[in-house]
Formats: structure tokens, sequence, C-alpha cells
């Protein structure tokens, strides 16, 4: 079966079942030949199925992204100052997969610590998009999201600062959700930005990412962000429909500059919407030109501390035999150049003297940009934006146009920054790409992006 037959077949129903073992060795081959996609930079040997609970995920191979730590795989964020690193802990968002009777098969290629929107910036090269292998599959979960799109798993685990689940499921086509702020422990998430991350859920159709959410959902005494709230059944707000459901269309996020076949689609989303019994009205963020800006002087600085940890000190297992000089050798220059781009900036908002000119002046903006959607679902249940401008770029194209690279995710960062959920869908294809189309909800209101995204679904479901 080629790739592209699996793609379409990934959009089928849901099909479980099987031990998996068999799609372990597919993985392998797979990605070993000439059609790899760099997906996974490690994939699961059979022995590292341990026994797992019976649950709603029994015997269903899920992959995570490799900032998500495993004990039995090693944790790489596709860096290579911690090639090899293997984690003494596991992720809370492991344990409950296990006790859902998930298999972990594999970790997931991103961008170096999650910072970027293509997956160019892995420290073990790129993941290509299986859609077209010429383009990228978005970022920074982009191993996650093809992994999902060309068959290898149903299911992956990303994680999303500013955009990284929702955009590669858009690139990818399929379906990717960051949940509320607090609602996924992150104990066991290696931190780029603790205001912003979440972990997020791609499943190749709406319930397969709403089940997924559902199981890794909820509170953890070991993470103090995570919230105590009771977990719904996400997987029936997928199929719940959205009749008498107003939809908000926020004018900000269909500047003139769209290209003409990525707005129809996204009309022609509006009009399914209407027909599957929402109202769908114009709305309002004004302070939405500000959230790029704001996001990375935020995202910058967070992660300029959160990376101060990789000093050399602690992750050098290898380096008491090795002596000093060993050390400083295996650890300089062992960052990219988008991680270091981002320590200076970030260390330099943070400097005394512009602080507050920088720092201040984004969580002032901030403030302002939650605000914004706090008065709009007064009006409305949910709002509907494109997911990213445009449909997956060219591998290479950005990588040394980092403010172009940033733009890729100017509709997604606003979420992040607000805490609320979002959800990527896709909506149709715009020269054979895939296009995503994106909901976002009031805190806590993942059924209702999840109803609404079913429904779109379905829509395009009944075209077959
Ligand atoms: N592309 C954005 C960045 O580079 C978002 C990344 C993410 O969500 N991890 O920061």
């Amino acid at each position: 079966m080629s790739l592209q037959d699996k793609v379409l077949s990934s959009s089928e129903v849901l099909n479980f079942g099987g031990s998996g073992f068999r799609s372990l060795d597919d993985i392998k081959e797979l990605e070993g030949g000439r059609e790899g996609l760099n997906a996974f930079l490690a994939v699961a040997e059979p022995e590292d199925l341990e026994a797992c609970g019976q649950g709603p995920l029994e015997g269903v191979m899920v992959a995570l992204k490799d900032n998500i730590c495993t004990k039995r795989l090693p944790t790489t964020c596709g860096s290579r100052i911690l090639k090899g690193y293997r984690s003494p802990y596991e992720a809370t968002v492991v344990r409950r997969l296990r006790r859902a009777g998930a298999l972990i098969a594999g970790k997931t290629n991103l961008d170096e610590f999650g910072m970027g929107s293509s997956t160019e910036n892995s420290a073990f090269g790129p993941t290509l998009n299986p859609v077209d292998r010429s383009l990228v599959p978005g970022g920074s979960s982009g191993g996650s999201a093809a992994a999902v799109a060309a068959g290898y798993v149903r299911m992956a685990l990303g994680s999303d600062t500013g955009g990284s689940v929702r955009q590669p499921a858009a690139f990818c086509g399929v379906v990717g959700i960051k949940p509320t702020y607090g609602r996924i422990s992150r104990y066991g998430l290696i931190a780029f930005a603790s205001s912003l991350d979440q972990i997020g859920t791609i499943g190749a159709t709406v319930l397969e990412a709403s089940l997924l959410l559902e199981v890794v959902s909820g509170h953890d005494t070991r993470d103090s962000t995570s919230a105590e709230k009771p977990v719904p059944r996400y997987r029936d707000a997928a199929v719940q429909g959205i009749e008498g459901m107003v939809v908000g269309i926020p004018t900000e996020y269909f500047p003139e500059q769209l290209d003409p076949p990525v707005r129809a689609l996204l009309d022609d989303a509006c009009e399914r919407l209407v027909a599957a019994g929402a109202e769908v009205r114009p709305v309002s963020l004004p302070h939405t030109e500000f959230a790029i800006p704001c996001y990375y002087v935020l995202a910058t600085a967070e992660a300029s501390s959160n990376l101060a940890r990789y000093d050399g000190v602690r992750f050098g297992a290898r380096l008491p035999a090795e002596g000093l000089d060993r050390m400083y050798e295996l650890t300089r220059g062992n960052f990219g150049a988008e991680v270091k781009r981002r320590i200076m900036l970030g260390t330099y908002v943070l400097s005394s003297g512009y602080y507050d000119a920088y720092y201040g002046t984004a969580q002032r903006t901030r403030a302002s940009i939650a605000h914004d959607f706090t008065a709009a679902f007064n009006e409305v249940d949910v709002l509907f934006t494109p997911t990213s401008p445009t449909p997956a770029f060219p591998l290479g194209e950005r990588v040394l146009d980092p403010v172009a690279m940033y733009l890729s995710d100017v509709f997604t960062v606003t979420a992040n920054l607000a805490g609320i959920p979002g959800l990527s869908v896709p909506i149709g294809t715009v020269g054979g790409l895939p296009l995503g189309g994106q909901l976002l909800g009031p805190w806590w209101g993942e059924s209702h992006i999840i109803a609404a995204a079913g429904a779109l679904e379905a829509s395009y479901r009944e075209d077959t």
C-alpha cells in the first residue's frame, strides 16, 4: 500500500484492534526505506510494549512527540544536547495511555525543543509531508502529524505552545486539538514556554483526537497547573451535532491577503456549519495584530529561562569519566540556530532596563488579547478561522527567513496567549494540499469545538 493510499484510508471509520506488533514492523520498514518520512526518532521494539491496562485504547498504537518523557525510549527534544538521553521517569500522559490500554509505538520528530513551524529545526533532519514529500509537514509536532497522516498510527500526542499541534495537523490533513491551559498534566513534558505549553492530541478523525484527549486529560497532583475539573466524554461531543450553535467569524482572521482559493474553502466551510444547524455571525478581536510580537517576546523570555538548565552539568551522563574538557566539547554549540536565537532574544527582553518595555508590554498585550476572547464568547459559542494562512510550504522555503516562518502561526498563537482551546480540522484541499479550519472555544469549551469539528467532518464525508 502506498503512503498516499494510507492517507486516504486513515480517514475511514474507527478501526481498532490487533496487537499492533505488525504495525511496528510496518513503521520500521516504511521509515527505513526510500519512502521514509523521518517522522520517528525512535520506534519501539515489541519488548518495549509493556503489558497494559484495559480501557478505551486497548491495543491501539499511539506515537509520542519526542519532548514527552518515556523510560523505555530516549527523549531528545530533537536536540543534539539531549541525544541519547533517557528519562528516569515517565510523563503522566504516558501512564494514562498505558492505563487505557494503548501501546507506545515510538517517539516522533520535532523542531528542537518545539521551536519552529516546519520540523526543519530538528537536529536529526526534517520530517517530510506524507501528502507531498517536497513539502514540510508543519511543526513543531510535524513527526506526530505526519505519522498519523501516513497511517503509521491513528493517534499521536504533540505539544502546542503557539500552534504546534494545530498547524501541522492542518498541513498534513488530520485533526489536532490544543485543549485549555491546565486540561492535561504537563508532568514529564519538557518545558519550552511554561505559561503557553499544552500537550495536544492528533487523530485521523475528530473522534479519535477527542477520544485521545479524554484519556489523557484530568488533574494530576504532580502538576500544580493541571486543573481539578471533571473530564467530559469528549468522544460523545464529536457526534453530538451543532443545532442552534452560534459561530463567530472574527474579521481580523480573514485579511485581504488571504489567497482566493483559501478564502473560498473557508466560506464553503461556513456554509456547511449553517447547513448543519449553526448560526454564523461576524465578530471582532481587535488586538489580534499584536499577537505575533507579543508571543515572540513571552515565548523567548520563558524559553531563555527554561533552557538555562542545559548548561552541560546536569544532562551529561557520560561526563564524569571523561572530565571537564570533554564536557565543554560536548556541550559547546550543541543548540541549533533557532534555539540560540531565542535564548538571546529572550535574555535581552528580560534584561534590566528593557524588561518593562518588552516583557511588561507583552504581558499587558496578552491580557488585552484574552479580554477580546472573553468579550467574543459573551456573544458566540465558538469561533471559526483559518488554522494557517497557507497550506504546507516547500522544504527549505522559510528556513532562512525566521519572520516568514513565525507568521505561519499568526492565527494559532492567540489561543495559547489566552489559554483557550483550539482545534484544526481538514476543510478540503487547495491545489491538492490539505487546508485546515480552526475552531476556538471558551475556557473549558472543548466539547463545543469538538462538536463543531465533528459536524464539519460529517459534512465532507457526505460529499464522498
Ligand atoms: N511555531 C511556534 C514557535 O516556533 C510555535 C511552536 C509550538 O507551538 N511549539 O514558537
